[in-house]
């Protein structure tokens, strides 16, 4: 274990950062590399509990214990080793997971817990080669079998990787024309730098996963042509608010404007007539989550005018309330970075209309109530109306699910009463050699489960569907 009285000697220290007035100026990371003794300092305030909590926190089966034990002693070879065995990408994990570990730290009972996030993300760092490379896991024996994965986010890639190491014949399909799926085109830069996602997908097509982007895979002879199928397409359809107004030029679905940030700092050129751009506008988010958040960073590096964000829901408590106890996830007030970096957040508030401008094209304002939860429902305040100036309006109000038409009509996948497709705890399907992984079964979630979801499936369709078919064909 790491130092047996660590905790009691060293404080809780996160990651530094650059300064928000500092890190609005541009789109790369701010969250600084701690030096290897103050990482190694943090890591010794683990406890190495008898029932390590933070195991069951984590998505993944992290062996925290473990490695946080190897990063107090300087072995950083054996703590990627430990980190490894559960988790395909944890340069990702480390970058954007809530860390759901810490929540559930036995430390996090006093509010401190170990910096597991941080530590993952350094440990990430220290699988890097000195030319910023990760190197291959190469197959032992090759199976013959055929494996059609279908998206690029973090399930199909963990699917793919780990089916790939398994010996098995993955090819990758992308509709997009880049890798990485909402790790790519969602999240933004400042988040996640898309390096260290190039130089795993340059790793993976090492260990052999064919990748084809532009493809936007329809039913066709997949079923035919390959042994077992992965659908991993991302649960990407946003929920809309019809209220008068939403007709009008200036209110957009958040993903798009997200995504064209990111395309321009991929190098991407943004064609004028479809530019969605904050620069010099109200800007009102609406929806209080973190794509919410993300837009909010987003508008202070374009530059708006103002940011407002606005949420349905009451304004959670700031601390844990006696029905949500340690070491359950704290449904509480949270500030993510980019509110630091300037924004109003305004809690219960129903937007009713978006006013247009004179000349009736633009909306210009944003008519709203104040609501309040009554028995479980929202309701609104009577004589509570009130309008926000608005000349860019960001819908971030969640997901409702995979996309209907497509793979999953052609494919006849059974649905959820929320529109997720139907999966066992294998990822298997109702259609044979079928398996579903990642926000397409769960709905919109996390990286950290959309990858627990890869390494299940590709689990599954090994043990269901490739292994018998080589005992059959000997
Ligand atoms: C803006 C935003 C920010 C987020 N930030 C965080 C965060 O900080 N931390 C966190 O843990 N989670 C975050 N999430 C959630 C997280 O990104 C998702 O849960 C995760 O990416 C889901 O992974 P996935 O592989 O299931 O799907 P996706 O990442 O959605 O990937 C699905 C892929 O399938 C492709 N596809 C779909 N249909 C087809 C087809 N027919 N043919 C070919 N390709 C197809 C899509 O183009 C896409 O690339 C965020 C989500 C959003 C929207
Ligand atoms: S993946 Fe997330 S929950 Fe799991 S150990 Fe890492 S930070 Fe914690």
């Amino acid at each position: 274990m790491a130092d047996p009285r660590g905790f009691l000697k060293v404080k809780r220290k996160k990651a530094s950062e650059r300064a928000p007035e500092e890190r609005i100026a541009d789109y790369t990371e701010f969250v600084r590399d701690p030096s290897k003794d103050e990482l190694a300092a943090q890591a010794s305030r683990c406890m190495d509990c008898g029932v390590p909590f933070c195991h069951q926190g984590c998505p993944l089966g992290n062996v925290i214990p473990e490695f946080n034990n190897f990063v107090w002693r300087g072995q950083m070879d054996e703590a990627v080793r430990a980190l490894y065995a559960t988790n395909n990408f944890p340069e990702v994990t480390g970058r954007v997971c809530p860390a759901l570990c810490e929540a559930s730290c036995v430390l996090n009972m006093n509010e401190a817990p170990v910096t597991i996030k941080d530590i993952e993300r350094a440990i990430g760092s220290a699988a890097l080669t000195d030319d910023g490379t990760f190197l291959p896991v190469l197959a032992q024996t090759r199976t013959g079998k055929t494996v059609a994965v279908v998206g690029s986010g973090p399930a199909g890639l963990a699917a793919a990787q780990q089916l790939a190491r398994a010996g098995h014949d993955v090819t990758l399909f992308e509709r997009d024309d880049r890798l990485g799926g909402l790790l790519r085109y969602g999240i933004p830069d400042f988040k996640l730098g898309k390096a260290v996602l190039d130089a795993r997908v340059s790793q993976m097509r090492a260990e052999g996963v064919v990748f084809r982007t532009g493809v936007d895979v329809r039913a066709g002879d997949l079923r035919s042509s390959f042994d077992a199928i992965v659908l991993a397409i991302g649960a990407r359809v946003p929920r809309d608010l019809p209220v008068p107004g939403r007709e009008l030029e200036n209110v957009h679905f958040s993903m798009d404007f997200l995504t064209q940030q990111n395309r321009r700092v991929a190098g991407d050129v943004v064609d004028d007539a479809r530019a969605i751009v904050a620069t010099g506008k109200h800007v009102v988010v609406i929806g209080g989550g973190d794509t919410g958040a993300d837009c909010v960073g987003t508008s202070n590096r374009q530059h708006a005018a103002s940011v407002v964000q606005l949420e349905l829901l009451p304004k959670p408590p700031l601390m844990r309330v006696p029905e949500n106890p340690w070491p359950a996830w704290p449904l509480i007030f949270r500030t993510a970075s980019s509110h630091e970096e300037g924004c109003t957040r305004e809690f219960a508030v129903m937007t009713k209309a978006f006013v247009p401008d004179a000349r009736g094209k633009r909306v210009a304002k944003l008519a709203a109530v104040r609501a309040e939860l009554v028995g479980g429902k929202i309701r609104e305040v009577p004589n509570s109306a009130f309008e926000i100036p608005c000349d860019l309006a960001l819908l971030a109000m969640g997901f409702t699910g995979p996309e209907k038409n497509g793979l999953v009509a052609d494919l006849g996948l059974a649905l959820d009463a929320r529109g997720n497709i139907i999966s066992d705890t294998t990822g298997a399907t109702n259609v044979p050699r079928v398996f579903a992984a990642g926000d397409a079964s769960r709905g919109q979630s996390l990286v950290v489960w959309a990858i627990a979801d890869g390494r299940r499936v590709a689990q599954g369709i090994s043990e269901r569907v490739l292994q018998p078919l080589r005992a059959n064909r000997g």
